[in-house]
């Protein structure tokens, strides 16, 4: 046909209302979102018809369109993912999941009134922050703690507070960059603190630290490397030195920790990695540590230290535009709870349980899925193997967690298209393409998701 014959044909809005198919969709779903769904499925085939890409079209052809595209308009925009990439705290894929307790929390207090602000034995105006406070302060031993919105946030209400047009002493090799959006620099010059910078990339002593300690300083500064490690010729000064060097001229000391460990990973056979507890008792004056990586719990900057310290960033002006909402409020309260015994921590806050499961587990868990798959899905070769998972989100970035993984072989589709497939499926699969395989982690996987996983195979 020709063009102008087929944009003719283009049906009006009005008229595809009266579609049977239409009208059943209009009694459940929003009017507005009908029309537009209906108008781009229109625009869809106008386009098609003006770059010559179609001859002819139907109705019916326009009604599937509108279909597929209602479909995508009511889902929510932000929605769940299956993580199969073994990357345990994905800063892409949300980071940590909420632990139980923690979920009810947040219903039930996003669901009801609450003592947000309200000193309920006063009767009076009460502070967002005492909430968690205390149970802050009992789990990392410090003398006062507070939260802001994220770790980012942290260092820089703490810089602010105790550095404002002042110099913060830092060492060169732990100017880091962490996932593209925190750079130490540019934190620190946002907060008003001039950054001094002393050692060089892989040594730094405590004599840099000392000669260029002037009137002018504010504070000295330790930032946890967390995505990479310096190995070979290299020099870090220890917290104890730097707790000893400031507390000998006066001044304060912080340390960005990054992940927040509160449990002592190496007990599980991992590598040491230093905890929020240790750094209080060695005599840190401030530490801050992000809510959603190792933790455990929702997004949150965790600022614990010396009540004096601690007392002056809570009055910062600043926290009014950093500050906690009461769902992550309640989500942090709920996840802390857990860490009053270390057992029902490890047991209960997702994070942790998938980075310590065993991998005998998750072999076991990869025959279950591997059943599953090849009962439904032919074409396909599927193999288990023994492999590694991260910890991801900056944290342990040397740490390779042995684990169990189902690679994905097939004449149909390149590693790339298969990827793009299943990220495609009505409930997204993230996979991870590696030396040109398919890989599909068990450790992030959730036995609940399987049958998803099954159908996403089937319908390729
Ligand atoms: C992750 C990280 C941050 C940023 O924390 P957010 O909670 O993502 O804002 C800052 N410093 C270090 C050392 C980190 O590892």
């Amino acid at each position: 046909m020709e063009k102008k014959q087929l944009l003719r044909k283009l049906p009006k809005i009005d008229e595809l209302l009266k579609e049977e198919a239409v009208k059943v969709k209009l009694e459940s779903t929003m009017r507005t979102m009908v029309i537009d769904s209906l108008r781009q499925s229109i625009d869809n085939y106008r386009e098609l018809i003006l770059k010559d890409s179609i001859e002819d079209f139907t109705k019916e052809n326009i009604l599937e369109t509108f279909m597929e595209i209602l479909e995508e308009n009511s889902a929510s925009k932000l929605r769940k993912v299956i993580n199969a990439t073994g990357v345990v705290i994905h800063t892409n894929l949300g980071r940590s999941l909420l632990a139980k307790k923690a979920l009810e929390n947040v219903i039930t207090i996003a669901d009801s009134y609450n003592n947000l602000e309200y000193d309920l034995k006063k009767g009076q105006r009460g502070s967002r922050y005492s909430h968690v406070e205390e149970l802050i302060k009992k789990v990392t031993g410090a003398e006062a703690a507070m939260v802001v919105n994220n770790n980012a946030a942290a260092v820089m209400l703490a810089l602010n507070t105790l550095c404002k047009d002042k110099e913060a002493i830092v060492s060169r090799g732990q100017l880091v960059e962490i996932g593209g959006s925190f750079r130490v620099p540019d934190v620190m010059s946002f907060s008003g603190a001039k950054l001094i910078e002393v050692g060089t990339t892989n040594r730094t002593h405590l004599y840099d630290y000392e000669n260029n300690i002037s009137e002018n300083t504010g504070v000295l500064l330790k930032v946890h490397t967390s995505n990479f490690k310096i190995l070979g010729f290299t020099e870090e000064v220890s917290v104890e030195e730097l707790v000893e060097l400031g507390r000998s001229k006066g001044i304060p000391f912080i340390e960005d920790i990054g992940s927040g460990t509160l449990v002592d990973f190496s007990k599980y056979g991992f590598t040491y990695e230093p905890t929020v507890q240790e750094s209080i008792r060695k005599g840190v004056d401030a530490i801050t540590f992000s809510g959603d990586k190792m933790l455990g719990g929702p997004q949150a900057g965790i600022i614990v230290g010396k009540k004096e310290y601690i007392d002056k960033m809570k009055k910062n002006q600043l926290t009014r535009a950093l500050r906690i909402d009461k769902m992550t409020l309640a989500a942090l309260e709920g996840t802390l709870k857990y860490y009053l015994e270390e057992k029902e921590a490890v047991e209960n806050i997702p994070t942790l349980h998938m980075i310590l499961s065993d991998k005998d587990l998750h072999k076991r868990r990869a025959q279950k899925l591997k059943r599953k798959l090849q009962s439904k899905v032919s074409g396909f070769d599927f193999t288990i193997e023994e492999d590694y998972s991260m910890v991801g989100g900056g944290s342990m970035p040397a740490e390779k967690i042995p684990t169990y993984v189902i690679k994905v072989k097939n004449s149909r589709f390149s590693p790339q298209d298969l990827e793009k497939k299943l990220r495609g499926n009505k409930v997204s699969i993230i996979i991870r393409v590696s030396n040109d395989e398919v890989i599909m982690d068990l450790r992030t996987l959730f036995d609940e998701d399987f049958d998803t996983i099954v159908n996403a195979f089937v319908n390729l």
